[in-house]
């Protein structure tokens, strides 16, 4: 077997971001995805302001503007005694189901040259940047020179690679499904609840995703099954019970568990990691998949030079994990502080009595999750 200059594992947005930007550069791509297309992913389906600018460069906003995604220009925040802060988002944001929006990467990789091996989950991966990988699925071994690790939050590679963040507990549990139901015309909406929050926001076609977040303790005590922890979350916030009063439920419930938010390396085994595998930001920022996409980008950059022999294995470790931290860890670190407040109902409620008193502060802490695409 020939080996591939690079192999991704994991065809997410930062793997297919990653992936289309290295065969666009001439590199021969492998991408390795053990689910088949397309399927529904766990997300709010909130694209933040600058993913429009990567997907445009991408080639991918032309089909996306004719499938009429939401589009989505202010947040609305609310605490269970029915306060409520609403502002003005620093851009245009879209709404768009991963559905649709993976299948469309991976398929923009393929046109790109990419060799896509779907249904096939890595097992393993050996061997560095100085020696070459083999990376191990159950049917055979595939060399590389580098490996780009994009498997998402969490994955069994996180085991083999004895990752330090899977020595702590993540009890945290997420929830989403598509519903029909009242408009919620150019705004995405955040709820609170006791031990959680829960986002709703129009995507493609006018239908709304609902996405939550809560804590496993809640979840266990307050429900045990989806349709009876929702019930419990709607008796919890005005708000909530009202829109779902009328809303259906259109899709099935998809959910994940065991959701890690701490700080994790880019780096890992000399595996360069990217997206969510290189660290998860609170989901109410609605930026992990810009992070995702510019991450890809990143990555491609990084190892355009490495591969053309202008950088060193060392070099490429140095620059790269340089360049994560500046561009992604303040956004994260925000993102950790904003959650915790969310979890908590008095808390949320004092920081939107102050929000209201003095509204810039909520544009501060949205400018504060995100930064500029690169
Ligand atoms: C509750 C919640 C709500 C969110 N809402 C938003 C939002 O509204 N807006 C926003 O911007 N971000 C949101 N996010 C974050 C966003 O979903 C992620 O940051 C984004 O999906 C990261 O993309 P990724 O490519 O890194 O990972 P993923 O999209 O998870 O892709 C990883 C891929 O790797 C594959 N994989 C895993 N293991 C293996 C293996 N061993 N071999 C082969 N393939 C493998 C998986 O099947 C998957 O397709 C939310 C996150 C959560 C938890």
């Amino acid at each position: 077997m020939n080996p591939a200059s690079v192999i991704v594992i994991g065809g997410g947005l930062a793997g297919s971001s990653a992936a289309i930007y290295l065969a666009r550069l001439g590199w021969t791509v492998t991408l390795m995805e053990r689910r088949a297309y397309p399927h529904h992913k766990v997300c709010g389906e909130f694209l933040s302001p600058e993913c429009v600018p990567l997907l445009r460069e991408m080639g991918v906003w032309d089909t996306i503007a004719q499938a009429m995604p939401a589009t989505i220009t202010r947040a609305r925040i609310t605490a269970p005694d029915g306060l409520c802060w609403e502002g003005d988002l620093p851009g245009t944001a879209i709404g768009f189901s991963r559905y649709r929006l993976d299948h469309l990467l991976i398929q923009t990789a393929q046109s790109a040259g990419v060799q896509v091996i779907t249904e096939t989950p890595v097992k393993a991966i050996h061997g560095n940047l100085v020696n070459g990988f083999q990376v191990e699925t159950h049917q055979a071994h595939w060399p590389a020179q580098v490996v780009i690790g994009a498997y998402g939050k969490r994955s069994g590679l996180d085991r083999t690679l004895a990752r330090p963040f899977l020595t702590r507990s993540h009890p945290y549990i997420a929830i989403k499904a598509h519903f029909s139901g009242d408009a919620i015309p150019h705004r995405v909406e955040l709820h609170g609840f006791t031990g959680g929050y829960c986002g709703i926001s129009e995507i493609e076609g006018g239908q709304v995703n609902l996405c939550l977040l809560a804590r496993l303790s809640a979840f266990q005590a307050h429900g045990e099954t989806i349709d009876r922890f929702i019930t419990w979350m709607q008796t919890q916030n005005p708000y909530l019970a009202l829109w779902l009063r009328t809303a259906h439920r259109v899709s099935e419930w998809v959910s994940i568990a065991q959701i890690p938010f701490v700080p994790k390396a880019a780096i890992e085994h000399d595996v360069l990691m990217s997206g969510d595998a290189a660290g998860l930001i609170a989901p109410l920022a609605g930026d992990g998949m810009g992070m995702a996409l510019s991450g890809g980008k990143l990555i491609a950059q990084h190892l355009d030079r490495y591969l053309r022999g202008e950088w060193d294995a060392d070099t490429l470790r140095q620059r790269y994990h340089a360049a994560w931290n500046r561009q992604f860890s303040p956004r994260l670190w925000w993102g950790r502080r904003l959650q915790a407040v969310m979890f908590r109902p008095h808390l949320l409620g004092l920081g939107l009595r102050v929000m209201q008193r003095w509204p810039a502060l909520g544009s501060f802490f949205i400018r504060q999750t995100r930064q500029e695409a690169v």
